[in-house]
C-alpha cells in the first residue's frame, strides 16, 4: 500500500498553486494540510484571497460564452480527455486521498472509478435534456430553451474529496457553465491534483481551482457575477452560504447538507440483513461514518432488538481501526483534530445523558495506531432517548445510536422529530408497512431492504433542513440551466411568405427564378 516514500513522493509532485484562467497560481496566504493518520503537517497550501476569487470568477466568465456555444457532443468529448488523465493518475489521486482525509486507500481507488462512470453519466444525461412546446394557439410557436447560469461557484466538503471535486465540476460543465470550485479546506491536495489535468485538457478558465477556506468560500458566494452557487456541507454554514449570497444578488442557490438519517428494522426484518445494513448504512469502512447519508439512528422493534444490539456490537468491535494507507484496516483517522475533538465531546455528552455505551468511546487502548492520528473507535450507544443530543444533533463520525420500539404511530413521530431529513432504511417484506413506511418518512431518499447505496440517475437530495434542489440525476443538469420561454409570433401566412423567399430568390440573380 501507501509507503513513507510515496506518500511524500506523491505530496512532494504535486504542484499545490491554486488554477486560476488556465495559469497556476501562489498567494500570500498559506495554510497547513494534515495526514490524519498520523496529525503531520504535509504540505502549505495557499488560501485564494477574495483578489483570486475574483479573478478566477472573470476568467470563467470569460471562457464560458465559447463554451455554451460547443455542442455538448464536444463537450462530453473533452470531459472525456479530462477523464482520460484521471484515469492515469487514478493511483496518485486515491493516494493522495488516503494521506489527507484519512479515507482508506482500497475504498479511494474505487472513488476514482466511480467517479469516471459519472462523467459518463452525465455524457449520457445531457443528451436526455429538452424543452418544452407549449401549444397555446395554432399559429404561433411558443416554446422553452434551457441556457446555461454562466459562471458557477461548487463548495466542496471534505468527506470524498476526489469524487466530489470531479463529479461536481463535471454536471455544471456539460451543461455549458464554467465553474470556479473551492474545496474542502482540510482536503484541497486531491483538488489540486485534479486542477492540473483539467489544466493540460480543458480550455482555460473553465474550471478554476481556489482553496482556502471561509474567507475564500465567502468571496465567491457574494461575487455578484455568480448567479449559480451548489453548495455541500453543513447546515450551519449553509444558512450563512443562503444569506450571503443574498446580500449580493438573487442568486440560485441549492444546498446538500447534513443528515440524521434513520434505519428502521421492523419485527418480521432478516436480522442478519439488518446488522449487515446497519453497519454498512453508517458509511464507516467509507469514511468512518463522516457521511451525510449515514443510518446514525438504529430503530428496531422490540422482538429483534437485544439480539441486534448483541451483534452489531459484535460487528463493531471487530473493524481494524489504522492508518487509511496500511494493508488490511476497515477504518481509517477521521479528517482533522476538530472533528475528532467535536465526536469525542457527543460520546461523552451521551454517556452523560446516561445512553449506554455498549461498544467503542474515547479508549484508544489496544490500537496500534500512530499517537498524534485522529483515531476514533466505532462506537454504539443503547438506551438512547429522542431528547439526547447523540439522538437529535448530526454527529458525523462513527457513532450510531439504536432505539427500541414497539408503536408504530410513536415510531414515525421519533423519527421524524429531528430537523433533518435526508435518508431512511427500512427493513421489512410486509409489503402493506414498507408502503406506509416509506411514504411516513421525511426523507428525500429512501431504502427499502438495503442501506448507503447511491443509484446515479435517481434524484438525491434533502427534505426539512437537509437541504433545497436534488443531485445525481437529470434534476441536478437542469439545475444548472436556466429556463427562457420564446414566444414566435407568426406575423405572415405561409403563401405570403413563400412569395417573399421567390421573390428574394429571383432578386438573387441567375439559379433563383
Ligand atoms: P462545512 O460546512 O464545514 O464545510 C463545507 C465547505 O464550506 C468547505 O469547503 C468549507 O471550507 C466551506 N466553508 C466553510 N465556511 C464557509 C463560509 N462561511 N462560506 C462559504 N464556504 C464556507 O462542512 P464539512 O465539515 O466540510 O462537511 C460535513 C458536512 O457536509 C456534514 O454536515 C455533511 O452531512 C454534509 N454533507 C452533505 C452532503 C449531501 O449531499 N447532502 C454530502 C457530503 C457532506
Amino acid at each position: 500500500m501507501g509507503t513513507t516514500a510515496q506518500r511524500s513522493d506523491v505530496v512532494g509532485r504535486l504542484d499545490l498553486r491554486m488554477l486560476v484562467g488556465g495559469a497556476r497560481r501562489g498567494s500570500q496566504e498559506a495554510m497547513p494540510t494534515y495526514d490524519p493518520s498520523t496529525g503531520e503537517v504535509i504540505a502549505e497550501v495557499p488560501v485564494a484571497s477574495a483578489v483570486a476569487v475574483a479573478d478566477a470568477v472573470e476568467a470563467a466568465a470569460t471562457a464560458q460564452p465559447a463554451w455554451a456555444r460547443t455542442p455538448v457532443k464536444q463537450r462530453a468529448a473533452a470531459l472525456q480527455d479530462l477523464a482520460g488523465a484521471i484515469r492515469e493518475h487514478a493511483d496518485d489521486l486515491a493516494l493522495l486521498d488516503a494521506v489527507n482525509s484519512g479515507n482508506p486507500l482500497p475504498v479511494m481507488r474505487q472513488e476514482v472509478d466511480i467517479a469516471l462512470s459519472v462523467i459518463d453519466y452525465w455524457a449520457a444525461m445531457v443528451h436526455s435534456l429538452h424543452g418544452r412546446t407549449l401549444p397555446l394557439d395554432p399559429d404561433n410557436h411558443h416554446y422553452t430553451l434551457h441556457e446555461p447560469y454562466g459562471v458557477v461557484g461548487r463548495i466542496v466538503p471534505f468527506n470524498h474529496p476526489l469524487l466530489f471535486a470531479i463529479n461536481m465540476a463535471a454536471s455544471p460543465l456539460i451543461t455549458g457553465n464554467a465553474v470556479v470550485m473551492k474545496p474542502a479546506h482540510q482536503t484541497p491536495l486531491s483538488a489540486l491534483l485534479i486542477a492540473q489535468l483539467a489544466q493540460q485538457t480543458l480550455p482555460a478558465g473553465l474550471l478554476n481551482v481556489v482553496p482556502g477556506g471561509a474567507d475564500t468560500g465567502d468571496a465567491l458566494v457574494t461575487h455578484p457575477a455568480v448567479k449559480r452557487i451548489a453548495f455541500t456541507g453543513s447546515l450551519a454554514v449553509g444558512l450563512e452560504v443562503q444569506a450571503r449570497a443574498a446580500t449580493a444578488a438573487v442568486k440560485h442557490v441549492t444546498l446538500e447538507l447534513g443528515g440524521k438519517n434513520a434505519l428502521i428494522a421492523c419485527p418480521d426484518a432478516d436480522l442478519d440483513a439488518v446488522v449487515d445494513g446497519a453497519v454498512k448504512g453508517m458509511n464507516l469502512t467509507l469514511c468512518m461514518g463522516q457521511s451525510c447519508g449515514s443510518t446514525s439512528r438504529v430503530f428496531v422493534h422490540e422482538r429483534l432488538h437485544d439480539d441486534f444490539c448483541g451483534r452489531l456490537a459484535q460487528r463493531l468491535s471487530a473493524l481494524r481501526v489504522g492508518p487509511a494507507y496500511d494493508a488490511g484496516i476497515d477504518m481509517g483517522p477521521l479528517v482533522s483534530a476538530p472533528q475528532r475533538d467535536r465526536v469525542l465531546d457527543f460520546i461523552g455528552r451521551g454517556r452523560a445523558d446516561g445512553a449506554a455505551l455498549v461498544t467503542g468511546g474515547a479508549d484508544l487502548d489496544g490500537l496500534d495506531v500512530p499517537e498524534g492520528g485522529y483515531y476514533v473507535r466505532p462506537t454504539m450507544f443503547a438506551d438512547v432517548d429522542p431528547s439526547m443530543s447523540i439522538a437529535r444533533d448530526e454527529i458525523f463520525g462513527p457513532v450510531v445510536s439504536v432505539f427500541r420500539w414497539s408503536d408504530y404511530d410513536r415510531l414515525v413521530r421519533q423519527v421524524n422529530d429531528v430537523e433533518y431529513g435526508l435518508t431512511a432504511s427500512i427493513w421489512s417484506h410486509d409489503v402493506d408497512l414498507v408502503r406506509s413506511l416509506s411514504r411516513a418518512v421525511q426523507a428525500g431518499y429512501v431504502w427499502i431492504n438495503d442501506s448507503a447505496t447511491h443509484y446515479w440517475g435517481t434524484p438525491f437530495g434533502g427534505y426539512k433542513n437537509s437541504g433545497v434542489g436534488r443531485e445525481e440525476s437529470l434534476d441536478e443538469l437542469y439545475s444548472y440551466l436556466q429556463t427562457k420561454t420564446v414566444h414566435d409570433i407568426a406575423t405572415t401566412t405561409g403563401a405570403d411568405a413563400l412569395a417573399r423567399t421567390l421573390g428574394a430568390g429571383a432578386a438573387a440573380g441567375p439559379g433563383g427564378a
